[in-house]
Formats: structure tokens, sequence, C-alpha cells
């Protein structure tokens, strides 16, 4: 599955914040958005107001950088929104937030999203007890996320899971620390998804 591999950090300079793309070292002085807040290139400095396109463009790359998602998915994830039930941009980020690279980044198993999807394809996860490898791989609710004999014992994996404190976990997903396991209790509703996204601007740049 085609996926971005260009520089990271340039990617949060250009959406002007921090995306938290590469794990640890964004909480430290050597993120690249504490010593270059700018975008990239000749022009990075200069103060131009956006467009109103502008502004829904950028709000959808954000999104898509931040799930590690491309165009074409993103925009069949649009689409698969679009026909369910209820508030479109709402449906988009549950969707993105149920994949199983997410879930394995909010559960702790993983310091980035890039790293979940990473660990995912190699085939350290199962969901209901059966070994599965696709990071797109969406969830649901009850389902139980845990390791494979392999995966329990990679050490990253291990360290990551044991250094993540209960609290930066989502209200809806649950951690047994001890069987080192995460369960969906719920999907999540708009206000226990914990990103800065203003979907109703990506909405709209897709019904235009
Ligand atoms: Fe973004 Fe992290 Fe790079 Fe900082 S270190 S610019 S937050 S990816």
């Amino acid at each position: 599955m085609a996926r971005y591999t260009g520089p990271v950090c340039k990617l949060c300079r250009r959406e002007k914040e921090k995306l938290f793309l590469k794990g640890e070292r964004c909480l430290t002085d050597k993120c690249a958005m504490e010593r270059r807040p700018f975008v990239p290139g000749e022009h990075g400095k200069r103060f131009t107001k956006p467009s109103q396109y502008s502004a829904q463009l950028r709000e959808k790359q954000k999104a898509k950088r931040i799930f590690g998602v491309l165009e074409k998915q993103f925009k069949r994830y649009y689409d698969i929104a679009a026909k369910q039930k209820g508030i479109t941009g709402e449906n988009l980020l549950k969707i993105l937030e149920t994949r199983l690279d997410n879930i394995v980044y909010h559960l702790g198993f993983a310091r980035s999203r890039a790293e979940a999807r990473q660990s995912v394809k190699h085939g350290h996860f199962t969901v209901n007890s059966r070994r599965v490898d696709i990071p797109s791989y969406r969830v649901k609710q009850g389902d139980i996320i845990g390791l494979t004999d392999h995966g329990s014992k990679v050490e990253k994996i291990k360290e990551s899971f044991k250094s993540t404190s209960k609290s930066e976990i989502p209200s809806w997903l649950e951690v047994d620390s001890k069987a080192v396991i995460g369960k969906i209790l719920n999907l999540p509703t708009r206000e226990q998804i914990d990103i800065s996204i203003k979907e109703e601007l990506i909405v709209e740049l897709y019904s235009k």
C-alpha cells in the first residue's frame, strides 16, 4: 500500500503546527517546529491571508498527514462517510480513528502512527485473537487488540506499552496492562476525538 516517504517534519511546517508524526522527538527541542516554525520554501516567512479554498485544502491535508493516508484512500473514506447516516465530517473522523494502526498508537503500543502502521504490517497484532496485518483494518465495538507471540517479544512495542500512562488512552478505549491487550469500548463520538481538525472545511471542499 502506498505511503508518503518524504521528509516528515516538513509536513508539520507546511501546516504551521505540530502534527506529532515522529513520536518522542516531537516533545523535544529537536522538533523542527521549535527551530523553524515557518512554511518551508523561499516565501515561507511571508504572511498571506488564506483564501477560503486554501483553508479548506489545508484542513484536508492536515487530516491526511496526521493519519498517514494518501489522497485516493482519503477520498474513499469521505465517500463512505457521506453515504452514512449523521454528520459527514464526524463520520469521516470516526472512520479514520477506527483504523487499526491508529488504535495501536492510541493504546500505547507505538510512539507514533507511522510506527504503529509498520508494526501492524509486520504482523505483530491480533484482533479477537486473529492475526491482522492490514493497517487500514477498521475495528468494531467490543474488538480486543492483542499481540502475536512474535509481537510480544518486540522490545520497542513492550517499552512503548509500559511507558504509556492510562490517562493518555482515549476514553472509548480500555487497556488491560497485565494481559497486554486493549478493548474498543465504543466507537468514538466527536467529543471523544481529541484532534484539532475542522472537519466541516473538508466536507465543504469535497462538496464543491
Ligand atoms: Fe512535527 Fe514531530 Fe517533526 Fe516536530 S518533530 S516537526 S511535531 S514530526
